[in-house]
């Protein structure tokens, strides 16, 4: 694995997943209301759909699906514009959230009648078979959609909000008011806690199967990055850490989180867990981990998805102890 020395760490980050779009951005356009509104009605201007935080794929292999304005006008029509995500060289890209439409179980319906043989799928659920750069764009959409889903009202007057700025702001629509919010990222960290040749790993009461993964939490206002680690794994585990080392980010906007990968040393094995958050958490040896990971796949101990962070702080972990 291969990093840019001149920017190890944006290149850390830059091979998780959902950390790339391949779409530049184009900030700069996005208060030209004439050349937002030229782009949304070019021909090969692709809007990606958005229904209650899920994203429309092929079925099978998975291949993002896009609309086009003008085949789908009646669509767009009555609602707020699409928000403008970027440039992939000259096509632009825009989401819409389609999710004011009954779409039948898991958005079934709606797929069927948008395209054929597609379907809404949640994307936490998505393997690393689709291509990169179009996990990355359907992320993004999507935490674009849920944002402006979640912001309708303003939060401190709570008149109507509408968007602007090609869906990178919502205003306040009471003038005495005039509040505006942006996209919000929350950051979470995430952290692989070790000992020597020991990893710390912690199986949810979420998850049915035993899937055991790395502890991780929300940035507290007024917290440092470090001291949110070290506060989250002593709540969820009894375990003091020191030496807090970033590894990488990646965006996970289900709904809006940023998680922020670390590593940190345990200054002892003993552990007391919560078991409200918990159904277990133990030390792992590197040794039985990485016949794990060789072997073939087993229901009776799982580890994360190869799509997160978390499977690779631990991956990471375990070549470089190799
Ligand atoms: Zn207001």
């Amino acid at each position: 694995m291969s990093s840019a020395p001149h920017a190890p760490r944006l290149a850390r980050s830059e091979l998780n997943f959902f950390a790339e779009s391949g779409l530049d951005r184009a900030s700069e356009k996005r208060k030209d209301q004439g050349w937002i509104r030229a782009q949304l009605f070019e021909r090969g201007s692709c809007i990606v759909p958005v229904w209650r935080e899920r994203c429309l794929v092929t079925a099978g292999e998975p291949r993002a699906v896009f609309l086009s304005s003008a085949e789908h006008w009646s669509v767009f029509e009555t609602r707020e514009p699409p928000t403008f995500l970027g440039l992939a060289g000259e096509t632009a890209y825009f989401a819409f959230d389609l999710s004011h439409l009954e779409g039948g179980s898991e958005g079934a319906d709606l797929a069927g009648q948008l395209a054929h043989g597609a379907a809404f799928l949640d994307l936490r659920t998505l393997s690393t078979r689709i291509d990169r750069n179009q996990g990355g764009l359907l992320a993004y959409a999507s935490g674009m959609m849920t944002w402006h889903r979640r912001h309708r009202f303003c939060g401190a007057c709570g008149a109507p909000t509408e968007s602007r700025d090609a869906g990178f702001m919502r205003a306040c629509t009471n003038e005495t008011c005039g509040l505006q919010q942006f996209p919000r990222t929350d950051p979470a960290v995430i952290m692989l806690v070790t000992h020597g040749d020991r990893c710390l790993l912690g199986r949810s009461h979420r998850f049915p199967l035993p899937f055991y993964s790395t502890l991780a939490g929300f940035v507290e206002p007024g917290e440092t990055l470090e001291h949110a680690v070290a506060r989250e794994v002593f709540e969820e585990a009894g375990v003091r850490v020191q030496n807090v080392r970033y590894h990488s980010s990646q965006p996970w906007p289900f709904p809006t989180s940023l998680m922020l990968g670390f590593y940190a040393d345990a200054e002892s094995l003993e552990i007391i867990f919560d078991r409200e958050e918990l159904v277990d958490c133990r030390w792992f040896e590197r040794r039985w981990l990485i016949e794990k990971t060789a072997g073939p796949p087993d229901d009776s101990f799982r580890l994360p998805r190869a799509i997160s962070i978390a499977r690779r702080l631990l991956d990471d972990w375990l070549v470089a102890a190799a």
